[in-house]
């Protein structure tokens, strides 16, 4: 048997005859760009996400370096980021010149821990009551902002970061890529923030088969200002308000989405049922004490859009090894993410050191991301997990 990480081909034969004509009518109509498709997953995507506006771009990278312009980052101010997420987080502040600070996570949910980051708000900042700014101790530098990632498909603890941003005066950045159509306390990923970030990279929950990313914001001023920074600055055409960049999203990729986003909610559930199967596997072979599910009890989810599964991600020991095995057995894994941001290479001028965030980096030792897509068969998991126990008993 083989069992890949992730499977697109099963998918798009699922959808292919929807899918194959959606590309068809962008070539017949000859509009690539900045047609009728964009307009519509910009305004299906901001409804989806309880927002105003959708603002589509490029990726989901550049989506997050945007929307930190939209606020106005720049040189000498700070951003807040998780440690442990993808590059894109940190690389997109300091595409905008900013400095980015990193902060430690939970370890059950691998996100952000409000915690932690209260604990450097009291001990490395304090509040400058003459620019109503939070300002690092050391330098007088404003914090500007935070990026709280929701990873996996889990968001983070919102209300409790929402709460520390609105005492300190921080702009929310929520980067929402792998959590499309998650909640937290009811209400979606993405309505939280002053913006939010959506990657549609082809690993993605909503994924086109290319590169994509959009915006979205319920503020009249921001949308506007993403509108125009991502034309190079430019309104009207040809007159330019400020240096932008080019970062567009294409009607071929448009219309993909247009037609996967009617499914997104089924395969956010079937992910779930996924996940469901995975636990109840792991409890049958008693395998609790050598591998830490992502879930303690997925029994107690009761709105199952609490986690939508973008990765199902088991902690365990001699990991490198079992990914091996994996490998060897035909069985697909991920590792995300396996260096900590704050121990990169282009970050040492930050002088950060090994240590100094001991949650983050224990989970980039020992995290694995096990298959995980909607078509996932029970006798493909099955197998899966055998392996798993076949490595650990035999
Ligand atoms: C995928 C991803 C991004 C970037 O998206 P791209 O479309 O690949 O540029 C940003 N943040 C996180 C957490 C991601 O998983």
């Amino acid at each position: 048997m083989k069992v890949p990480q992730l499977d697109l081909i099963t998918q798009y034969h699922t959808i292919k005859e929807e899918i194959d004509s959606a590309i068809e009518a962008v070539l017949e109509s000859g509009i690539v760009i900045n047609g009728e498709n964009v307009k519509k997953i910009e305004n299906t995507l901001a409804k989806y996400s309880n927002t105003k506006y959708g603002i589509g771009v490029a990726n989901g990278s550049d989506a997050i370096y945007i929307a930190l312009e939209a606020l106005g980052i720049s040189t000498g101010d700070y951003v807040i980021s998780p440690t442990f997420t993808f590059f894109a987080t940190a690389g997109s502040i300091v595409r905008t010149n900013a400095t980015p600070i990193f902060i430690d996570i939970d370890s059950q949910t691998y996100n952000l821990n409000p915690v932690k980051l209260q604990e450097f708000i009291d001990t490395k900042c304090k509040f400058n009551d003459k620019i109503g700014k939070l300002v690092n101790r050391q330098t007088g530098q404003p914090i500007k902002a935070i990026i709280p990632v929701h990873l996996y498909g889990q968001m983070c603890k919102m209300d409790e970061i929402m709460k520390i941003s609105q005492k300190y005066n921080l702009k929310v950045v929520e980067d929402c890529a792998q959590s499309i159509g998650s909640e937290y306390k009811g209400k979606k990923a993405g309505s939280y923030g002053d913006l939010a970030t959506f990657s549609f990279f082809p690993t993605k929950n909503l994924a086109t088969y290319g590169d994509g990313g959009m915006i979205v914001t319920s503020s009249d001023e921001y949308a506007e200002y993403c509108k125009i920074f991502r034309s190079h600055g430019s309104k009207p055409k040809y007159y330019h308000r400020f240096v932008g960049i080019n970062s567009r999203l294409d009607e071929i990729h448009a219309a993909i989405l247009n037609i996967k986003i009617k499914y997104l909610d089924k395969w956010l559930e079937d992910r779930f049922q996924a996940a469901d199967r995975y636990q109840k596997l792991f409890k049958k072979y008693n395998l609790q004490n050598k591998v830490r599910l992502p879930i303690k009890n997925i029994r107690t989810i009761i709105n199952h859009k609490e986690h939508t599964f973008h990765q199902y991600v088991i902690l365990v020991e001699d990991r490198d090894n079992l990914q091996k095995y994996l490998k060897e057995n035909n069985i697909g894994t991920n590792i995300y993410y396996p260096l900590c941001l704050h121990l990169q290479e282009c970050y040492k001028y930050l002088e950060y050191k090994k240590g100094d965030f001991p949650i983050a980096e224990e989970a980039s030792k020992k995290v694995l991301a096990l298959p995980i897509y909607p078509e996932l068969t029970e006798e493909k998991q099955e197998y899966v997990v055998s392996k798993i126990v076949e490595f650990y008993f035999n």
